[in-house]
């Protein structure tokens, strides 16, 4: 077993580790089943020809881009999924993988490969038969072809189903005409569309013999050789984008431009040359879904780069949150570390379990990518579940993306603004992988009308008497039942003792019903104000749907949700190492709970968990986080990233050198003696005195005290209001010298407290033994010799407080 040492929390938090990570291990198991294939991409990728490159203009950036596809092309990084016979491997799986690892190089990069071989050359693939595959693919591989993905249109992006762009067939000629017929039409967002794209596959309505069958793709040139477009085609470029400036994305318009009958990527419908069509799907709606679910590699590999941009943007923040140091909380001469504070843990750790969750999660759903695609479990349901998982899990981890790299970038404060620290560019060009390949509201709406499927489905193999307990609208309470959960809120509410509720909800039992209940209770709900729909007519079952539409989409989350919990809990009994198992099962109970007490309102009001629950959650999530505080260097090193991916000067240890070398500063004023003396506030003076100095400066006292309130600090008139002379002056000359004698006792006894903590702290330091991570540098090198009784100026090391 690897062990590393546990990572020192400093004085704010004393809490111990007894449990080490075996960071070597579990990076392994993070890499999962096509480890190699990553680390080759990884090591690739320390090509610097290969990063992102921050001040070019978008013209240049989208050269360079292309540029980087071609050095693709040469480590034949990206032809990993095509058939043998065309130059590949026959391992759509590993194809996967190493395109998600490309966002560390330039998530530019990873699109423009993306759209390229991912859909350009996916739909030849995958839509197309053996001729297709022939006569472009070795083109497209060795990008001789690059390729445009031309399926939305201004008008239809979400709805694909709706798009407006025909292909005619005109049998005289045996050619489809592909055209544009009105604006909305056109093709947009189409990335190689606005320069570099020289065909592209088409969507468009098939039209023969004056039926229309639906969406079907079609080869279509677009340029010739000198980038000019091809007669009938016309474009305009998309300009400047919110991210992903490396990608020339744009628009495209056919007017009645003609392609040969065998251009149609023919698998699920052909044209025959008499104009007859066929399919061997014959209803067109399944057709559809069939054929662009083959297309699903898109939203299976954006999954993986959220999970890989999480990685980059926890590893910085994480990194540098265990070195910065701000405010003096627990020490006059040593400040805070970020990470010690209980509100930085909140922030960071939270989602590190969530992208550990979406790590595990994500292996599972390429798993069943690669048993789909390489046809050993190739069933329709297989299928169906394959696209469901791949929805699901893209919607929730590209919006984690966004959510974690926001949250670092604040985490980071300054630091995380600049754009050498790559969060904000990351942060700009991950934005958008929440829209493309499927927006993530509507994805989770086909996740929620599977579940309603699935719901359906079930109760038709219930007996008449179940149904009519269901009908009667108390499947809620049936699945509160059946699942234990009854008992489990039952022991919340009867105990009093908060640590025993505690104790129940640690147990993965219970974390799992209660995950499980919410998703089934949503969907039962749902399924039950549905019902009625089956009788009504159109109009009125579509608003009723609509009525439900957040309930919905809520419940497809809270399913999304339970599947990466489940998948992190599979992950788990594999880990070997019991330190390292300890760990992440704290990790994993983090992302349990967090979840739970996210949607604490809807536990309690369906008394699923007792308010005395509720109460005692958050603090015991603050437990585990604090558990968790001395392995999160450990938990994000087993990410496997090395400087050449992060390539962000914070998490460099940079900032652990600058407060080497400040608190070398101040410990050597210290030893110096020459160490300027802090200014010390004053003592309050004795109301009485105040009162008759006051009405003897024939002031008013409420004046006084607005000039010294705030500070302490006497009013500078004072003494020069002092009469000289008179009666009764000596009196209370006498008395101002007394409180003056004890305001200087005061302060000289201020300062030697202040001395002496300063000289036991320094002591301290001396004693620490230097240890790795977010170590004191100061705790490394002996306090010099010398008064060690000097004190700091504090405002220097609390400057900006
Ligand atoms: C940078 C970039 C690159 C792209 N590259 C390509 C490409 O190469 N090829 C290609 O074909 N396409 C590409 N696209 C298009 C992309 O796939 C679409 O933008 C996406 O599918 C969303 O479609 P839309 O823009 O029409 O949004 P809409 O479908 O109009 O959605 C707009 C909003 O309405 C909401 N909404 C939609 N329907 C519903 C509903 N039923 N209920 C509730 N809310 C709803 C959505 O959640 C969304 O928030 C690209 C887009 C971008 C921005």
């Amino acid at each position: 077993m690897t062990t590393t040492v546990d990572r020192p929390t400093g004085t704010a938090q004393k809490a111990t580790a007894p449990a080490a990570v075996d960071v070597a291990a579990l990076g392994e198991l993070l890499l999962g089943r096509w480890a190699e294939v990553r680390r080759q991409t990884r090591a690739m990728l320390l090509d610097e020809r290969l990063h992102t490159q921050e001040n070019l203009s978008y013209q240049e950036n989208r050269e360079r881009v292309l540029g980087q596809l071609h050095l693709l092309v040469e480590h034949g990084a990206m032809s990993r999924g095509l058939p043998e016979a065309y130059g590949g491997q026959g391992d759509p799986g590993g194809n996967v993988a190493g395109f998600e690892e490309l966002l560390l190089g330039d998530p530019s990069l990873q699109i423009k490969a993306g759209v390229q071989w991912g859909l350009f050359g996916s739909a030849v693939l995958n839509l197309g038969t053996e001729e297709h595959h022939r006569r472009w693919l070795p083109a497209i591989r060795d990008l001789r072809v690059p390729g445009v993905f031309a399926m939305t249109e201004i008008g239809h992006g979400s709805d694909v189903s709706s798009i407006g762009t025909t292909a005619t067939y005109d049998p005289a000629a045996e050619e489809f005409e592909i055209h544009t017929p009105f604006t909305a039409a056109t093709k947009d967002y189409l990335g190689n569309a606005a320069r570099h794209g020289r065909a592209a596959v088409v969507f468009a309505r098939l039209l023969t013999r004056g039926v229309d069958h639906g969406v079907h793709a079609f080869y279509v040139a677009i340029r010739d050789d000198d980038g000019a477009f091809l007669p009938g085609v016309s474009g305009e470029d998309d300009g400047r984008k919110g991210g992903l400036n490396g990608v020339d994305n744009g628009r495209l318009r056919f007017d009645r431009v003609r392609v040969p009958r065998t251009h149609l990527l023919n698998k699920y419908g052909d044209v025959a040359p008499d104009g007859t069509y066929s399919s061997p799907i014959a209803s067109p709606g399944r057709r559809f879904f069939t054929m662009i679910g083959t297309l699903v590699q898109g939203r299976v590999s954006l999954d993986g780069a959220a999970v890989v941009a999480n990685k980059a943007a926890l590893t910085i923040a994480i990194r540098y949150g265990s070195e910065r140091r701000q405010f003096n909380a627990s020490s006059d001469v040593r400040e805070e570390v970020l990470l010690d504070y209980q509100e930085h843990q909140r922030r960071l750790l939270p989602l590190l379990a969530e992208t550990y969750a979406m790590d595990f999660a994500h292996q599972e759903l390429l798993a069943k990518y690669d048993d789909v695609f390489s046809g050993r479990r190739d069933t329709d349901e297989d299928r169906q579940d394959l696209e469901t998982l791949a929805a699901a899990l893209k919607a929730l981890s590209t919006w984690s993306a966004l959510d974690t790299l926001q949250t670092c970038r604040e985490a980071c404060g300054g630091a995380g603004f600049m754009t050498k620290n790559r969060l904000t560019s990351l942060r700009h060009d991950l934005d958008v992988y929440t829209t493309f390949e499927g927006d993530n509201t509507v994805l989770l709406q086909l996740v929620a009308k599977r579940l309603l499927a699935d719901w359906a489905d079930e109760l038709k193999h219930v007996d008449v008497g179940v149904m009519a307990r269901y009908v009667a609208g108390r499947a809620t309470e049936a699945t509160y039942h059946r699942s234990g959960l009854r008992k489990l809120g039952q022991a919340f509410r009867d105990t009093g003792d908060v640590r025993r509720s505690v104790n129940a909800l640690r147990e993965e039992s219970a974390q799992h019903a209660l995950l499980a209940d919410r998703v089934q209770t949503m969907v039962a709900e749902v399924a039950e104000n549905l019902r009625p729909t089956a009788r009504l007519p159109r109009e009125e079952a579509a608003a009723l749907f609509n009525e439900n539409q957040h309930k919905l989409i809520a419940a497809a989350r809270a399913h999304a949700e339970l599947l990466q919990w489940e998948a992190f809990t599979r992950a788990l009994r594999r880990v070997e190492d019991p330190g390292t198992r300890t760990v992440l099962t704290w990790l994993r109970d983090v992302f349990g709970l967090r979840l739970i007490e996210k949607n604490l309102a809807w536990y309690l009001s369906y008394g699923r968990v007792s308010m005395r629950r509720g109460r005692s959650l958050d603090e015991y999530v603050d437990r585990l986080l604090a558990r968790l505080r001395p392995h999160a260097l450990d938990l994000v090193a087993a990410f496997g990233l090395e400087q050449g991916h992060l390539r962000a000067e914070i998490a460099t240890g940079v900032e652990a050198q600058r407060q080497e070398e400040a608190a070398a500063h101040y410990r050597r004023l210290r030893a110096s003696g020459d160490a300027p003396v802090k200014e010390t506030a004053p003592p309050r003076e004795p109301a009485e005195g105040r009162r008759r100095a006051a009405k003897d400066a024939g002031k008013d006292t409420a004046d006084d005290d607005a000039r010294t309130s705030g500070t302490g600090a006497p009013a500078p008139e004072e003494s020069a209001a002092e009469p000289a002379g008179g009666p009764g002056t000596g009196g209370r000359r006498g008395e101002r010298r007394h409180d003056r004698r004890r305001a200087r006792r005061l302060e000289l006894r201020g300062l030697k407290k202040t001395r002496r903590r300063a000289a036991a702290e320094d002591a301290a330091a001396q004693q620490v033994p230097a240890r790795a991570g977010d170590d004191r540098p100061e705790e490394r090198e002996p306090a010099p010799a010398g008064d060690a009784a000097g004190s700091a100026p504090e405002e220097a090391r609390t400057a900006g407080a």
